[in-house]
């Protein structure tokens, strides 16, 4: 860091957001010797570490806990669920967001890594203001995240999004969730767990649009099950609240009431008044497009992120992070591909993903160029052990690799890093089926799916 004449401090990176982008390519630029300032307006570790990925994954293990206890009997054991003390609830989810909180803070001070707390806009291509401190860069990566789109719906009292649904002081008799996609079923799940009366509504045709249309016959079939409503094909018009309760009225007229309303339409890019187009970077619709090695059209300044359009996941914005620090210090890093990018949709049951649909691959290769394979969880012990039904679903191209790995059942998210290997590294199932898989694990019905499309099943039919 050195001061120039000009009274602007001047690091080799300046990063603007401490979110999983931000903080990933400040601690790798650290390792890499360069001197980084990493400006944060709120709280390190943003979005996925504070109202994300981990007060959620919280919320839905005490959600599970819950479940196996109102199940308990269909092993024989005999419990009730007497009550759920929110408070406490609250109390074990910041406690873990809190640990996380302390040793990102040890880690980003052990690099050296100079934090800048404030909103930073930026003054120049590479100059940001906070606080009426400059802050230089040699090179600047925007990192400033994405916030939850609201469809202009007023928030506030009764009508929430997911980050004032994680510290409500008290739960809901019942909830109108509007959109069945990630964040809306995440919820969806925690809150019938918790005994909460819910009713999803989707525009689209179905829950969880984007993924394999098995997987959503699935999820439909299991939230059903569970009593978990859904009205999928079907906007919203309007939402009115009360002292007493909210009304969600939906375009073919119907009503609905409940005690809140959860908004989870999605998150569109946090740019707004940051002074990005004013330094003559492109911006669209409040994204900043780069290219494949993430540089925006401004030479020297990159984007990570959910900022940039794509999937929006914590551990893309890791990667993105990473990247953009060794592309920045010279190390030729391998761009990041979305299709090669793991997705887990965290509910019961939970949904891992990687690669393309069916649909896509067919679009892609032609039909009759695509085979696929469906295993059922029905053959797997350890998921009748979990009293879970599910399916592993792979896709491949005719004769070629894998290229899509598709699962549905409890706890199928720890699954993913297998599906992530098989379809990042081409594999064949041919590959795949000479791999052991240890038994009984919930893992095996990934290698009995490649067993059976390599034409030697085991506990399946071919
Ligand atoms: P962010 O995490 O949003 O960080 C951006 C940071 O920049 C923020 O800290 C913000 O305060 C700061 N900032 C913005 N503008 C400025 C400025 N001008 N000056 C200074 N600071 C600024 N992803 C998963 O992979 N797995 C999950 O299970 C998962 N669950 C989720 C559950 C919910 C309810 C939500 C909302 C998201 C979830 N996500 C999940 C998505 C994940 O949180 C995001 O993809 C991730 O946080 C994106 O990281 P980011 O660094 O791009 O942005």
């Amino acid at each position: 860091m050195t001061q120039s004449p000009a009274d602007t401090t001047t690091f080799d990176i300046v990063i603007l957001g401490a979110g999983s982008g931000g903080y990933a390519a400040a601690l790798r630029a650290a390792q890499l010797g360069k001197s980084v300032a990493l400006i944060e307006k709120d709280k390190i570790g943003g979005t996925c570490l504070h109202v994300g990925c981990v007060p959620t994954k919280a919320l839905l293990h005490v959600a599970e806990v819950a479940d196996e206890i109102n199940h308990s009997s269909t092993v024989g054991i005999q419990s009730t669920l007497d009550s759920i003390d929110l408070k406490e609830v609250l109390a074990f989810k910041d406690g873990i967001i809190s640990r996380l909180y302390g040793g990102l803070q040890g880690l980003i001070k052990a690099a050296g890594i100079t934090v800048v707390e404030g909103e930073g806009k930026l003054v120049g291509p590479k100059t940001v203001e906070v606080n009426g401190q400059t802050y230089t860069g040699e090179n600047l990566i925007l990192a400033t995240g994405s916030d939850a789109r609201t469809l202009g719906l007023d928030i506030g009292g009764r009508v929430v999004t997911s980050t004032e649904a994680l510290t409500l002081a008290e739960l809901p008799s019942s909830v109108v969730i509007i959109g069945g996609s990630v964040i809306g079923v995440e919820f969806a799940s925690v809150w019938n767990s918790f005994g909460v009366d819910v009713t999803i509504v989707e525009g689209l045709p179905s829950l969880i649009p984007l993924e394999d249309p098995a997987l959503v016959k699935q999820l439909e079939r299991a939230f059903r099950k569970r009593k978990i409503n859904f009205k999928t094909g079907v906007k919203f018009s309007g939402v009115e609240q009360t002292d007493s309760g909210a009304t969600v009225t939906l375009e073919n007229g119907e009503k609905l009431e409940a005690d809140l309303v959860l908004v989870a339409v999605g998150r569109g890019p946090r740019s707004a008044g940051f002074g990005f187009e004013e330094a003559g970077i492109t911006v669209d619709r409040g994204w900043v497009p780069t290219d494949e090695r993430l540089r925006t059209n401004v030479p020297g300044v990159y984007a990570v992120g959910d900022l940039v359009p794509g999937l929006q996941l914590a551990h893309r914005g890791f990667a993105h992070g990473i990247f953009v620090a060794e592309e920045i210090a010279g190390l030729n890093p391998q761009p990041i591909v979305d299709s090669g990018i793991p997705r887990v949709t965290y509910c019961n049951p939970e949904i891992a993903s990687v690669g393309i649909t069916e649909p896509q691959a067919r679009e892609k290769y032609g039909d009759e160029n695509v085979e696929t394979y469906e295993y059922n969880l029905g053959g797997n012990g350890k998921s009748q052990i979990l009293g879970t039904a599910g399916i592993v679903k792979l896709v491949r191209e005719k004769n070629g690799p894998i290229v899509g790995v598709h699962m549905i059942g409890t706890r199928f998210g720890e699954q993913v890093g297998e599906a992530s290997l098989i379809v990042n590294w081409e594999a064949y199932p041919e590959d795949v089926a000479q791999l052991i898989h240890a038994h009984p694990t919930q893992n095996e019905a990934l290698g009995e799916a490649a067993l059976a499309l390599a034409g030697k099943p085991l506990h399946s039919h071919a």
